[in-house]
């Protein structure tokens, strides 16, 4: 789960961490009575949507006069923000953070992250943050330093200075920095975090330091022990779609292309996306119904998957363990009297039930075409978008 900058600022602030001083705003008068507030020009404004590189896209400025304020503010907040993360979607701006602004001298980058490959948490510093990390990262790697945590030992002291300190951080401000990378190692690990990273941590001209922005993601499966973060989720800069099968217990990811795929467990998902891929063909999801789907999840998840007007052609690919192939077919049939389905539906069953699954299926008086392994199944599904597959 993401939060809003504002959010992570707050928890930032609950771990000792210096933020500038600045207020949410939802509307032109809150930001106004904000700017009375502060004193006036010149603030900084950041609109606040579930992305990074806000920067670049024109969501972060620093504004100069009043009017600049008013045509800004009035301009960004109920319009999308397009960034290099968001890709064509964007994400719409409810809301805008208002702060002082401040005489930046140093701009650096601090985070923790889930290592993946070293099955650990790490820590990871740069001297030179800010909106140009990724091309920090990408063009001269040796400048951004990783260290990571032994699970049982935890972030030791020295592994701090010794990291800030490769970084080519200056002395002085390792002694200051330091206690801000404990704090955020601490918040990290109370609130299962996935993500935790400030960026820019600030050495401002009068030589104080401030988290300049603050990006916090949380593990999904962990929120069960975190009401006040759960608290926290913003929907709208979710996709409806998504927002819409996480209450069915559906596992449901939006893709670019345009097949649709209901399939049970995580792997066969895998296998599937591969196997469209493999036909010239792109996923247009990810739809994992889970080992104990019902009738009425299935009909759920079918309902997803033709409101997204990307679909073309659904491909339904399910090895019935738990999940017994009689009872999938029923609810596919059922949704598609329903729902009035007139897309191609391509079926492929396996395991228990499958010989009662396919009869339901074929006597329904529906046209589902019902494939006997996943490379028929595939080859289909290429037939219904009429890729030819010579040139797949
Ligand atoms: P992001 O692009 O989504 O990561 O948004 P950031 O919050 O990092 O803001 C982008 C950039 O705006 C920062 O890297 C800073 O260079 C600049 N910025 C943000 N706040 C201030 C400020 O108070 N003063 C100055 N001079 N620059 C700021
Ligand atoms: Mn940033």
């Amino acid at each position: 789960m993401k939060i809003h900058e504002y959010q992570a600022k707050d928890l930032l602030k609950k771990y000792g961490i210096n933020i500038p001083k600045g207020k949410k705003a939802r509307d032109l008068e809150e930001a106004l009575n904000i700017w009375e507030e502060m004193g006036g020009v010149p603030v900084i404004v950041k609109a606040q949507v579930h992305s990074g590189g806000r920067g670049r896209a024109g969501g972060v400025k620093l504004v100069g006069s009043k009017e600049e304020f008013i045509t800004y503010i009035s301009n960004l907040i109920g319009s999308r923000l397009y960034t290099e993360q968001t890709g064509d979607e964007g994400r719409p701006i409810d809301s805008v953070l208002i702060e002082e602004s401040l005489d930046i001298k140093k701009e650096f980058y601090l985070g923790f992250t889930v290592d993946r490959k070293n099955a650990c948490i790490s820590m990871i510093v740069s001297a030179e943050g800010g909106v140009e990390i990724e091309k920090v990262a990408a063009t001269s790697p040796d400048k951004v330093i990783v260290q990571n945590i032994e699970p049982l030992l935890g972030l030791r002291d020295f592994q701090i200075s010794r990291t800030l300190l490769l970084a080519g951080i200056d002395l002085k401000y390792v002694r200051r920095i330091s206690p801000i990378v404990k704090s955020l190692y601490r918040l990290f690990m109370d609130k299962d975090c996935s993500l935790a990273e400030i960026n820019p941590l600030v050495i401002t001209k009068e030589d104080e330091v401030f988290a300049l922005d603050a990006k916090i993601n949380f593990d999904d499966n962990a929120l069960f022990r975190h009401p006040d973060i759960q608290s926290l989720r913003d929907l709208n800069q979710e996709n409806p779609l998504e927002v819409e099968a996480s209450k069915h217990n559906l596992n449901y990811i939006k893709l670019k292309g345009n097949v649709g795929c209901m399939v049970n467990g995580a792997g066969l998902a895998m296998a599937t996306m591969d196997l469209i891929k493999f036909v010239g063909a792109e996923p247009a999801n990810f739809l994992d119904v889970g080992g104990g789907a019902t009738s009425k999840m299935i009909e759920e998840g079918l309902k997803i998957l033709v409101s997204d007007s990307d679909v073309k052609v659904i491909f339904i690919n399910i090895f019935g363990g738990i999940l017994r192939c009689d009872t999938l077919a029923r609810g596919v049939v059922d949704a598609a009297k329903q729902l009035n389905i007139q897309l191609p539906i391509i079926i492929r069953l396996e395991g228990t039930n499958v010989h009662e699954g396919r009869r339901i299926l074929n006597d329904s008086g529906l046209t589902f075409t019902v494939a006997k392994d996943m490379g028929e199944a595939a080859a289909k599904v290429a037939q219904a978008l009429e890729i030819n597959r010579d040139k797949a």
